[in-house]
């Protein structure tokens, strides 16, 4: 009798802790898993028309003090007058891109005549960093996409645009980034004043307390 009251209770247990544990797996099956996103947003901040005597070294050390890697399109006339400029901005990290050799648009040119715009800087750049630019930001944002084949060159285009060379109130350019500004786009600012240098780290001050990331171009497009 006690065997058989044993085997009930048994049986019992089995069934009870079974069904516990079944409807506890159903239910954690149901519920949405929702984990905590550990992805920072991610900004990109990009510079045209440097490397430039005047701005270049002050942007450089107020991104190397915010601990910021930026991207920087550079033209070819001015790569050949302050090497050294570049040189710092690889040696800090910084991804350099191609803006042309002389700031032409580069689709009123034939096609012979806009590659040659483009490897000829990416000649200076790699003479100097020992890396070949990828990326080109075409000035004006005109680029035959026949020439992505043809130099082997990514174009970069961007998201926002304060239109930070029409002035010299550097507020104004960081409210117009502020306000346009979303997750993985790429802001474009000049190094070609000390308003647009100003902004820039304003921008990056601002961004970074509502938790941006500042990253290369790269890990914006291939994210
Ligand atoms: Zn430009």
């Amino acid at each position: 009798m006690q065997k058989q009251k044993f085997v009930i209770w048994l049986c019992v247990t089995i069934i009870a802790t079974t069904a516990i544990y079944l409807s506890e797996a159903i239910r954690l099956k149901s519920e949405p898993v929702i984990a905590p996103s550990t992805e920072a947003k991610k900004v990109a901040i990009t510079f045209d028309d440097g490397p430039n005597p005047d701005y270049t070294p002050d942007l450089l050390k107020g991104l190397k003090e915010r601990g910021v890697s930026a991207t920087f399109f550079l033209l070819g006339k001015e790569v050949e007058k302050y090497p050294e400029l570049v040189e710092q901005m690889y040696a800090e990290g910084h991804l350099i891109g191609t803006h042309s050799y002389e700031h032409v648009n580069l689709c009123n040119l034939t096609d012979e005549k806009a590659i040659e715009q483009v490897d000829k800087t990416n000649t200076l750049i790699e003479k100097i960093t020992g890396e070949r630019p990828q990326f080109i930001r075409p000035p004006f944002g005109c680029w035959k996409k026949n020439l992505d084949y043809k130099t082997t060159m990514m174009e970069v285009l961007w998201d926002v645009d304060p239109l930070d060379w029409k002035t010299s109130n550097s507020d104004a350019v960081v409210s117009r980034v502020l306000k346009n500004v979303e997750e993985g786009d790429i802001i474009l600012l000049h190094d070609a004043s000390e308003s647009s240098v100003n902004a820039a780290f304003k921008i990056i001050d601002e961004l970074k307390k509502e938790g941006y990331t500042f990253v290369t171009v790269d890990e914006i497009l291939f994210d």
